[in-house]
Order: structure tokens, then sequence, then C-alpha cells
């Protein structure tokens, strides 16, 4: 190493080396009954991502996430942009499952489930080492990768980066709006086809280039592990008691004493068999995805000596320590109380909606102005969603102070199926209901079958 390079004091990331140039992880795989059981929920997760664009509930997409509308459809319900409460209750409700989930299983969702991993280790990790890996096993090829094999390998990522890109939008777009464009040219709808060709782009580096640094220095979910977590949690530890002091078995020579060993014959599989680049038997790390990788990988070793297998296994930190972990502890008894909680509002919030919203707000501009019949002007807006599919009319009438009226500047107040719209309306008020330039003004909006009163303050003189 350089003399103007300082040694750093202690270890720093599993994936620098002691210049500070990245290494390059090619973790070697290992089978065994976790893997087998991963790549069954893996398939299964990439099937259900492609899957759910397709699917409907009541004629509405299963999921669809249309931004520049601004409703989010999940599950056959649709939240419009008036729905920000309930919106706010299902994502503080989503949040909590992720807390209590990591408080009762750890990393499980990171291992298992996160797309990162599951795309990583169960698509490109495997035509990487199809291509350019040891046969069959994965780990640096023991002599140079032809050129071909190299521009194979990226030309079957971009081909797949496409198709995750498409996936990804068909999310926000839906299947129909997606069918059409594919088969038109990229210039009839720039704008989505450069957010699919920079999601693809983005893809292909993450899965060539970025790779396990993903977890390691950017995932959020990844860096709050250290709160999420508690002793009790599910994680991947090495049975120290077991396992130490490690070495490798020698034989034993005539007269001499051999020392006394652990079960870890310091092989090196659990450390060369993670995607992190991490060493296990060092302790809980942040690094580690719980991908189970290095007890497949212990496990098999332990078979070949025929010993006993699990020295790494899923374990907690309490029952490493010999203590005796619950079930019941302060976070799994507050979170569900909290999600209970969360569900009820939520569920109230839900069955007592209207089919549509009104919202009434001021004009921006002079705050009143007089008529010449010498009643009192105030501009306002009226904002109304029709939250039913059959499109609308709605009136407006005042029901106090008496004497108010109400105009609307547009020819009726009609919508149609989910729309959003914002009316110009404008109040008349008598001059004498207003109490030091205040004057409370209610008004009914009625539509065919149902109706909502609303309540505005106006602004007027002083005297
Ligand atoms: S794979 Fe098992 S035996 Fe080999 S170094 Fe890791 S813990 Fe020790
Ligand atoms: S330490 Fe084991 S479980 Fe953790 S990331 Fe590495 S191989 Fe996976």
């Amino acid at each position: 190493m350089s003399d103007s390079i300082l040694e750093p004091e202690e270890h720093v990331l599993s994936t620098l080396d002691a210049d500070g140039s990245r290494r390059w992880l090619k973790p070697k795989l290992s089978k065994g009954g976790l893997l087998m059981s991963r790549r069954i929920v893996a398939y299964l997760l990439i099937a259900v991502f492609t899957v759910t664009p397709f699917l409907k509930i009541a004629g509405k997409p299963l999921i669809l996430l249309d931004i520049p509308k601004r409703e989010f459809t999940l599950f056959g319900f649709t939240f419009l942009p008036t729905d920000t409460v309930l919106l706010a209750m299902f994502m503080v409700g989503l949040l909590l499952t992720v807390f209590l989930l990591t408080a009762l299983f750890g990393r499980i969702w990171c291992g298992w489930a996160c797309p990162q991993t599951v795309y990583m280790e169960f698509v490109y990790r495997p035509i990487e080492r199809l291509f350019e890996g040891t046969a069959g096993r994965g780990g640096k090829s023991k002599k140079a990768v032809a050129g071909w094999r190299t521009i194979a390998k990226y030309a079957v990522y971009f081909l797949i980066s496409i198709y995750l890109a498409n996936t990804f939008l068909a999310y926000f777009i839906g299947v129909e709006q997606l069918g059409q464009w594919v088969r038109q040219s990229p210039f009839s709808h720039p704008v989505p086809f450069l957010i699919m060709a920079f999601v693809t782009c983005a893809m292909m580096f993450d899965f060539s280039v970025f790779r396990e640094q993903l977890c390691i220095i950017a995932c959020p979910y990844g860096r709050f592990q250290s709160v999420l977590l508690d002793q009790n949690s599910l994680i991947v530890a090495y049975d120290e008691n077991r396992g130490e002091p490690r070495g490798k078995a020698r034989k034993k020579k005539a007269g001499a004493d051999l020392p006394v060993l652990g079960d870890c014959v310091d092989c090196g599989n659990c450390v060369t068999t993670c995607p992190t680049g991490i060493d296990i038997r060092q302790g809980l790390q942040m690094e580690c995805i719980n991908c189970t990788q290095c007890i497949d990988a212990c496990n098999l070793v332990m078979e070949k000596l025929g010993r006993a297998q699990n020295l790494i296994r899923y374990s907690s930190q309490a029952h490493d320590r010999g203590a005796k972990g619950g079930l019941l502890r302060p976070r799994t008894i507050i979170y569900p109380l909290l999600l209970t909680g969360i569900a009820i509002a939520f569920l109230t919030v839900l069955t007592n909606k209207k089919t549509f919203d009104a919202i009434i707000f001021r004009e921006p501009g002079v705050p009143h102005t007089l008529a010449d019949d010498g009643r009192v002007r105030n501009l306002l807006r009226l904002k109304l969603t029709n939250r039913v599919e059959e499109p609308r009319t709605f009136t407006i009438t005042v029901t106090s102070p008496e004497g108010t009226s109400v105009e609307v500047s547009e020819a009726d107040l009609s919508l149609g199926p989910r729309e959003v719209q914002t009316f110009h309306i404008m109040v008349l008020a008598p001059r004498d209901v207003f109490v030091r330039g205040r004057a409370d003004l209610e008004l009914k909006v009625e539509s065919e079958t149902e109706s909502r009163d609303l309540r505005y303050r106006l602004i007027g003189p002083n005297s």
C-alpha cells in the first residue's frame, strides 16, 4: 500500500479494501434446504410482481398508482386526492406492520422477499454464474472469462432490465395503456418512454455495478436495524460456544498434545458464500441481510464432517446468552395495539365516507367587495370530488344567514365519474349580518342521493 494512504484504525466496510477501493464480491452458491425454500419464495414473488398489474377487483386494478391524477387504487379501493387521512393511516399501518415483523422475525424481508435480494440472487446472479462462474458453483472463475461471455451476460441483463422497467411502469399507468405504448413509436409518448429508459438504466446499474452496496450503504431499512431489532428478534447467528476455539482438524502426532477445538474448522465457506462479504462469526452486523447462505454453507461442511448441523442458525441474541426469550415484550404488544387502533380508525372513516366530498376555500385577492345592491360580496372556491363511477350534478343553496345568495360562475356543478373539479362561487350577504367584520355562512351541497352541510366564515366591513 502507498505510504500516503492511512491505514484505517478498524474494519470499515466488508466491500472495501484497505486502500479504499471496492472489493468486488463473487459469492459462492451454497446449496441446501434454506436456499431451496428461498428459491421457491423468490420465484413465487417474481410471478406475483409480474401478474399483479393484470389483476382486477370489481373492474378496478388490484394496484394502480396514478400519480398525474393523484389516485391510488389498492386492492379495489381508490384513494382520491381528498383521502389524505385514509392514505396516511394506510401508510402508518404499513410502517407499523414492517416494525412488528422486524421485531419478531428480524430481517426476514431482506433475505427472503426484498426485490433487491430476489432479483439479484435468483435472476441476475444465476445468469452471471451461467456465463462467467465456475460451472454450477459460482465464485471466481478459474480462468479468464471470454469476452463474448461478458457481452452475452450484459445483453441478457439488458433484456431482463427492460422487462422489469416495463412491469414497474405498469403499476403506474396500467397494463392497457402500457400495451398501447409498447406498440407505438416512443415519440408519441416521450415522457413515459424516458421514464422506462431511466428505470432500465437504473436496474442495469444496480444489478451490474451497485449490487450489495444498496443493502450496505443505501437502504434506509437496513440502516434502521439497530433500532428495529431487539434482543429477542430472529437473527442469523454463529453458535460461538460450540464453534470456538475454531481451527483446522489436524492429525495427532505421537507424543504431541493437540488443542481441544470447537466445531468450526475455519474453512471460510460461510464467508465466501456471503453476498455482503461479512464473516458471521464476528457477531451480529448491520451488513447481514439474513440470506441464510452461511447456514447452508456451514451445514454442508458439518454434514461432510459428520457433525451436528446448525453451527450457524436462526437464533436470537437473548437465546445465545442463555436468556429466556418471550414472544410477549413491549414492542410486540405495543405495535399490534397501535395497528388495531389504526385499523379500527381506518374502517370507521372508510365506512362513513360519503359518495362525494366538498371543500370550500377563499379566492386569492381582495377579501370582500360591495355589490351595487349594498350587499357584501365574497369570492370563494368550491372543490367537489365525485367518488362514484357515474356522472353527477350537484346543487348549492344557502341555509344561513337570511338574505344571503350564492351564484356559481360555471353553467352547472356537473362532474364525470370520479372527477375532481374546483368551481368559482360568489356569495352575497346583507351588510347587517356582519359582526366585527365576520359572518358565519352555512351552505348545503346536494346530489341526487345525498347532501352535505358546509360552514364558512365570510369577511365583511367592520361596521
Ligand atoms: S462454514 Fe462453518 S465451519 Fe466453515 S468457517 Fe464457517 S462456521 Fe466455521
Ligand atoms: S452473514 Fe450469512 S445470512 Fe448474513 S448476509 Fe452473509 S451469508 Fe447472508
